[in-house]
C-alpha cells in the first residue's frame, strides 16, 4: 500500500510540475521559443514583407542566417528551432544556386539577389535618390522587388486574367555596369551582342537583363520606367497562351502594352524595342507625353490608321506608330475595358488573324475600328499635358 501511495505521489509531483511549466512565460521569448533577430533594425519590416522570399543581405547575416529570429536559449521549442533550421538551410542554398547562376560568370563584388513570389532579381544598381530618400543598393533592391510584383499584380488586374496564366518566373538583371550586363545578357538570353543596353528573353524561360546606361536612363524614375517597359513584354509573352506577338505583325500590341504599363505605372512612355542601332541613347517622341501629340496628329488629319498599324512588326514601328500603338490599347483597355482586350489577346495569341478577332471580340474591322478611335481621342486626349 505504502508503494501505491508513494507511486500516486510521484505522478502528481510530475503533473504539477508539468503545469507549472507550461503556464510560465519565458520572459526572454515570451514563450514564442524565438527571438527576432536585433540585426536587422529597421530594415526587418522590409525584409518581413510578403513580396519578400529571399534576400542575399538577410541570408548573408552572421546572427540569423536570414531566418530573421534566433531560437531562445532560455527554453527549449523543437517545432520553432526547427522551422528556423529549415529556413536557414532553403535560404543557403537558395543563395548559393544564385550566386553559381550569375555572380560566377562576371569577376566582379558579388551582385544583391532577391527572391520574390514570382521574380528573381540580380542587382548591382548604385545607391540613388527616390523622392527625398537615399536609398543604399540593398534598399533600392528591395524596392525594385516590390515594384516588379506591383507591375504583375496590376497585369493581372487590368487585364482581368486570372493568376494560373502567369505560371512562369521571370529572371530580372540590374546591372549598374555595362561589361557586367555584356556578359551576362548575352549568356542569360542566349541572344544579342555584348553592347546592348537591353537583352530579353521572352520564351520558354523569361529573362531581362539590362545595365545603367546614364544617357538613357539618367536616374531612378528613368530605371523603373525602363523596367516596366520591358517587363511588360515578358508576361505579356507568357500569359497563357505563351507566344512573343512582335515579330507576326502584332507590334503595336506588343509596344502599345509595354508603353500602356509604363504610363500607367511611372507617368510617361520613354522606352521603345528598336533595333539597336536605330536608336540613339536617350532619343525619345515628345519627352514621353503621347496623349498631346496623338490628339495634334488626329487633329491635322494625320493619324496612323489601325490597317497601316497592324500589319507591322515591333522593330518596323517609327515614333509616331509607337504613339499610335500605345493610343490604340489606351482607347481598347480604357474604353472597351480590360476583359475585353484580354481576350482580343488570347485570341491573336492562338493566331487567329486580326481581323477576325476584332470583328468577335469589339464588332468591328481595321477599317470600321477607326471611326471609333478618332472621335475617342478627341474626346479624351487634350492638346496639351496635363
Ligand atoms: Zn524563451
Ligand atoms: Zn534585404
Ligand atoms: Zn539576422
Ligand atoms: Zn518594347
Amino acid at each position: 500500500m505504502r508503494f501505491v501511495v508513494g507511486l500516486f505521489c510521484v505522478l502528481w509531483l510530475a503533473l504539477v510540475v508539468r503545469a507549472q511549466d507550461s503556464s510560465a512565460t519565458c520572459r526572454i521569448c515570451q514563450t514564442h521559443g524565438s527571438v527576432v533577430c536585433g540585426k536587422h533594425g529597421r530594415e526587418l519590416a522590409r525584409e518581413q514583407s510578403p513580396t519578400v522570399v529571399h534576400c542575399s543581405v538577410a541570408v548573408e547575416c552572421k546572427v540569423c542566417a536570414g531566418a530573421l529570429a534566433n531560437d531562445c536559449k532560455q527554453c527549449a521549442n523543437p517545432t520553432v528551432e526547427q522551422s528556423l533550421a529549415q529556413r536557414q538551410k532553403l535560404g543557403k542554398e537558395w543563395l548559393a544556386k544564385r550566386r553559381q547562376t550569375i555572380d560566377a560568370l562576371t569577376a566582379r563584388e558579388p551582385f544583391h539577389h532577391l527572391a520574390t513570389p514570382h521574380f528573381d532579381l540580380a542587382f548591382t544598381l548604385k545607391p540613388a535618390t527616390v523622392g527625398k530618400d537615399k536609398l543604399d543598393t540593398h534598399a533600392r533592391l528591395h524596392l525594385f522587388g516590390e515594384r516588379l510584383e506591383t507591375l504583375r499584380a496590376t497585369f493581372l488586374q487590368v487585364l482581368e486574367v486570372p493568376d494560373a496564366d502567369l505560371p512562369d518566373r521571370c529572371t530580372v538583371v540590374m546591372n549598374e555596369e555595362p561589361k557586367d550586363h555584356g556578359i551576362l545578357g548575352p549568356r542569360l538570353t542566349g541572344l544579342g551582342t555584348a553592347n546592348s543596353v537591353g537583352l530579353k528573353l521572352m520564351g520558354p524561360e523569361y529573362v531581362f537583363s539590362m545595365w545603367n546606361d546614364k544617357r538613357s536612363l539618367p536616374d531612378d524614375e528613368a530605371v523603373h520606367r525602363n523596367l516596366v517597359h520591358n517587363v511588360t513584354h515578358l508576361l505579356l509573352s507568357q500569359m497563357k497562351p505563351a507566344m512573343f506577338l512582335g515579330n507576326r505583325s502584332h507590334g503595336w500590341i506588343d509596344e502599345g502594352v509595354a508603353h500602356w504599363f509604363e504610363d500607367k505605372l511611372v507617368g510617361k512612355c520613354t522606352n521603345f524595342c528598336f533595333e539597336e542601332v536605330l536608336m540613339m541613347p536617350g532619343a525619345g517622341f515628345k519627352g514621353g507625353q503621347w496623349r498631346p501629340a496623338v490628339r495634334k496628329l488626329v487633329d491635322e488629319g494625320k493619324a496612323v490608321t489601325f490597317a497601316a498599324l497592324s500589319s507591322r512588326n515591333t522593330d518596323q514601328l517609327t515614333f509616331v506608330e509607337h504613339a499610335f500603338a500605345f493610343a490604340y490599347v489606351d482607347f481598347l483597355v480604357t474604353a472597351k475595358g480590360g476583359a475585353k482586350f484580354r481576350d482580343l489577346l488570347r485570341l491573336v495569341k492562338s493566331k487567329t488573324e486580326t481581323r477576325d478577332a476584332l470583328a468577335k471580340v469589339y464588332g468591328n474591322n481595321p477599317i470600321t475600328i477607326d471611326g471609333e478611335f478618332l472621335p475617342w481621342v478627341k474626346a479624351n486626349y487634350a492638346l496639351l499635358p496635363k
